[in-house]
């Protein structure tokens, strides 16, 4: 497993979700509920599953940000959402019913992909466990970001005991049949009441579900299935990244047990800015500190670029102090168009106390203006 998938936040939701940029709240949840009718893994009716599940998954972020007014914005103004706090992805297996709740009440379909996937877990007599996510901080250069910038991260996780190919038993064998359950993973309870008998199934709290005791642990593991292991990833910085962005590595974080799949690793970005510099959106605001003269006179200022180098800005004579120059496309690139900003550079002006030579010369200078003291 290397790499994992980043999750580049330059996809277009809207052409996702095939609405228009202005497309009302009421748009996009209809063409949500169109999509998923056709892409949802148990409703998809072609061969190619693996991809129908992709694309599901591509719908449901998308109607996760673009039905969040804040997200949305967010999305609008950025090209991506920093935080992806959507739940999706749990598409695999067991959300059964639903076709039932395809047809009934929106809501319904909300609790399906959002909650019910995750409480039908609980009650599955094998239960599969996925890993916990992991969350790192990175921190890149203000230059890392222009071009983008490929990095490494390693980290410790969880990893499926080898020795015992993550049973937690000795040899992945050392099993007896669990008495509570007699290896049915649940437990049914019988509750008489004045109204009659109810039976209720949970999942066999002796053996977790499994249907095994183990008899032996493993001792490379002691038990647990899971051992420490040292974990490097590529991680793909894009170019134009903001600072505090999130990017998710699918399946990097702790190894799933029982069969369940990794957790994922979040790695939020922190953009080291220079100290001169200023962020305002994909602009760098810049302020250059001229003499007197320099403004009166005109002259040449060196610009620092975010790359490294430098550009070479010409003041002309007679600048106004705050007067704002623009070095146009050498700001930050955006996330989604690839196009960069520019650099604002104010112009301040030093007035310094003036040496005596200097002073002879501004009154000299003022006389002939005219200026009386
Ligand atoms: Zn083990
Ligand atoms: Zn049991």
């Amino acid at each position: 497993m290397n790499g994992g998938e980043v999750m580049t936040t330059r996809k277009d939701y809207y052409e996702i979700l095939g609405v228009p940029r202005d497309a009302t709240k009421e748009d996009i949840k209809k063409a949500y509920r169109k999509l998923v009718k056709q892409w949802h893994p148990d409703a998809y009716k072609g061969s190619d599953k693996k991809n129908a599940e992709e694309k599901f998954k591509e719908i449901q972020e998308a109607y996760e940000v673009l039905s969040d007014p804040q997200k949305r914005s967010m999305y609008d103004r950025f090209g991506y959402v920093g935080e992806p706090s959507y739940s999706g992805g749990k598409t695999s297996g067991n959300s059964g019913g639903f076709f039932e709740d395809i047809f009934g009440d929106f809501q319904d379909i909300f609790d399906v992909f959002f909650g019910g996937s995750r409480t039908a877990h609980s009650t599955r007599t094998h239960r599969s466990v996925k890993g916990e996510d992991i969350h790192a901080t990175i921190t890149v250069e203000l230059k890392d970001t222009i071009n983008g910038k490929i990095t490494f991260l390693e980290y410790n996780r969880k990893a499926t005991c080898n020795a015992c190919n993550g049973t937690g038993a000795e040899n992945g064998t050392s099993f007896s049949t669990c008495p509570r359950c007699n290896g049915t993973g649940t437990v049914t309870e019988e509750h008489r009441s004045f109204f009659g008998v109810f039976t209720n199934t949970h999942v066999c709290e002796a053996c977790g579900g499994t249907g095994k005791i183990i008899n032996k642990r493993c001792p490379a593991c002691h038990g647990t299935g899971t051992v420490q292991e040292r974990h490097r990833v590529r991680i793909n910085i894009p170019p134009g990244v903001e600072d505090g962005a999130t990017i998710r590595l699918a399946g990097q974080g702790n190894s799933g047990r029982y069969g369940g799949p990794n957790g994922d690793l979040y790695v939020r970005v922190r953009v080291s800015m220079p100290p001169y510099y200023r962020r305002s959106g994909n602009d760098i605001l810049y302020t250059v500190e001229i003499d007197y003269t320099q403004a009166a006179l005109g002259t040449v200022v060196k610009i620092p670029l975010p790359e490294g180098s430098y550009e070479n800005l010409k003041i002309p004579a007679g600048t106004d102090p705050g007067t704002v120059f623009k070095l146009k496309g050498y700001g930050i690139p955006s996330m989604s168009s690839g196009r960069r900003g520019d650099i604002l550079v104010t112009v301040k002006v030093k007035i310094p106390k003036p040496s005596l030579k200097e002073k002879k010369l501004l009154e000299e200078l003022a006389r002939t203006k005219g200026i009386s003291r």
